[in-house]
């Protein structure tokens, strides 16, 4: 049989052990196990993990631990007609797709944000994939941080405009940049994430609206994927504990990361609400979100302000572990519940992630194309339901870990 193009690309990845795989897992609340056999196949022979095969699941962006939240899942059951609720929207938004539910979704976000508007999306990627072209022409620039996720960098890619990246949280650079150039544009999009993915920093967000002050054709595009939900006195993210959500143009969050749920949105004002109906392809040339689901985000929405016990605790266990890793000389970028521990080569964050594996914690390596090369490194993804106990053995391991000899063997796929 020929060798196709693909199956040259996948032994490629596989010689260099480099090849994706849809890890086989288990899930039971906070914790992970990894599975030969897929408990929910009825074919499959049903051998659930045992205790001891149990990981703490430190890889979800289930910041806030809703997931497992078993009270907050029985009281949604309980008050909604569920039976009465499509579990299909069964068409775009612009046509029989629009279910009461989303305009209720969308009113509630615009009052907590206190916006004039939000449009909700069927995803974070949806939305950074849908925006950025529906709104840019040749005429405008973007200015997009180095580290933006890829779902920022597809949305550029699909417009017509002029893109410079600025060195990752540079804000000089891009000073600089926005000085020699904005002059000779119609407008320019600053992008940048809030609690950027990999490095678990901060941009900041007081200078970025400052920038654009100075320069009157100057928008500011902020996604807040990872801080949605935990950061500010009502959860609404970074923008919130910053005081400048009216200032920012396309302020972008997601449901799937602390909200527990599916979906995006921005707030924004009516203007680009409306223009984003008219214009946004990944918005119009798509199925609604199931009204069940849009009902279980709204629940949680109706709750996040009152979830700030739940944020302390992930404020808590991200300090402490941040702390202690520094303590031991172990250095991370993270100013979040993002904790990223940079150790460069790929086999050395595979076998970080194998050792900490065995001792019962569920974190993945990171590696390149989704870090730059020479990055590679163990993401471990904080949750409010998460001990300072934990944190302790955790850290205990990890330094154990590193202690021990440069790893002599090739990696194993990452996620
Ligand atoms: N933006 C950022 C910064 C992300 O990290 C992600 C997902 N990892 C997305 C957008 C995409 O969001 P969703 O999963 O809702 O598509």
């Amino acid at each position: 049989m020929p060798i196709t193009p693909m199956a040259e690309t996948l032994a490629a990845l596989r010689a260099k052990n480099c090849l994706r795989q849809l890890p086989r897992i288990h899930h039971d609340g906070r914790y992970i196990s990894p599975t030969q056999s897929n408990p929910h196949t009825p074919t499959a022979a049903i051998a659930l993990p045992s205790e001891a095969q149990r990981q703490l699941n430190l890889s979800s962006n289930d910041y806030l631990g809703l997931t497992s939240d078993t009270a907050l899942r029985q009281d949604f059951m309980q008050q909604h007609a569920l039976a009465t609720l499509p579990l299909g929207a069964t068409s775009s938004r612009l046509l029989t797709g629009n279910h009461t539910i989303c305009t209720t979704l969308e009113e509630t976000l615009a009052q907590l944000f206190g916006t004039e508007a939000a449009l909700v999306f069927n995803s974070g990627y949806h939305a950074n994939t849908g925006i950025l072209p529906a709104v840019s022409d040749a005429q405008t620039l973007i200015l997009a941080d180095k580290l933006v996720h890829a779902s920022i960098i597809d949305g550029i890619r699909l417009s017509t405009a002029r893109c410079i990246r600025y060195r990752h949280n540079d804000l000089q650079q891009l000073e600089r940049l926005l000085r020699t150039h904005a002059p000779n544009h119609r407008q320019v999009i600053v992008v940048t994430e809030s609690i950027f993915s990999m490095d678990g920093d901060e941009a900041d967000l007081h200078t970025l609206v400052q920038l654009k002050r100075i320069h009157p054709n100057v928008l500011l595009y902020v996604d807040e994927a990872h801080a949605f939900g935990v950061r500010g006195a009502h959860g609404l993210g970074c923008a919130e504990e910053a005081s400048v959500i009216g200032e920012i143009d396309f302020l972008v969050g997601t449901f799937g990361k602390a909200i527990a749920s599916v979906g995006a949105y921005v707030v924004c004002t009516d203007l680009i609400r409306q223009y984003l109906i008219n214009k946004m392809r990944t918005l119009i040339f798509t199925t609604g979100l199931p009204p069940i689901c849009q009902a279980w985000t709204l629940h949680v929405l109706r709750q996040l302000p009152q979830l700030q016990a739940k944020r302390q605790q992930l404020q808590r266990v991200s300090h402490l572990l941040r702390q202690e890793l520094r303590a031991r000389g172990i250095a991370t970028p993270s100013q979040s519940h993002i904790v990223p521990i940079i150790v460069g080569q790929d086999a050395a964050a595979v076998q970080l992630s194998e050792a900490l594996q065995r001792k019962g914690f569920y974190v993945l390596p990171v590696r390149p194309p989704t870090v730059p090369e020479g990055t590679s490194r163990l993401r471990v993804s904080l949750t409010a339901s998460i001990t300072e106990e934990e944190i302790q053995t955790l850290v205990g391991v990890i330094t154990e870990a590193l202690s021990h000899e440069a790893p002599k063997r090739p990696a194993g796929p990452d996620v």
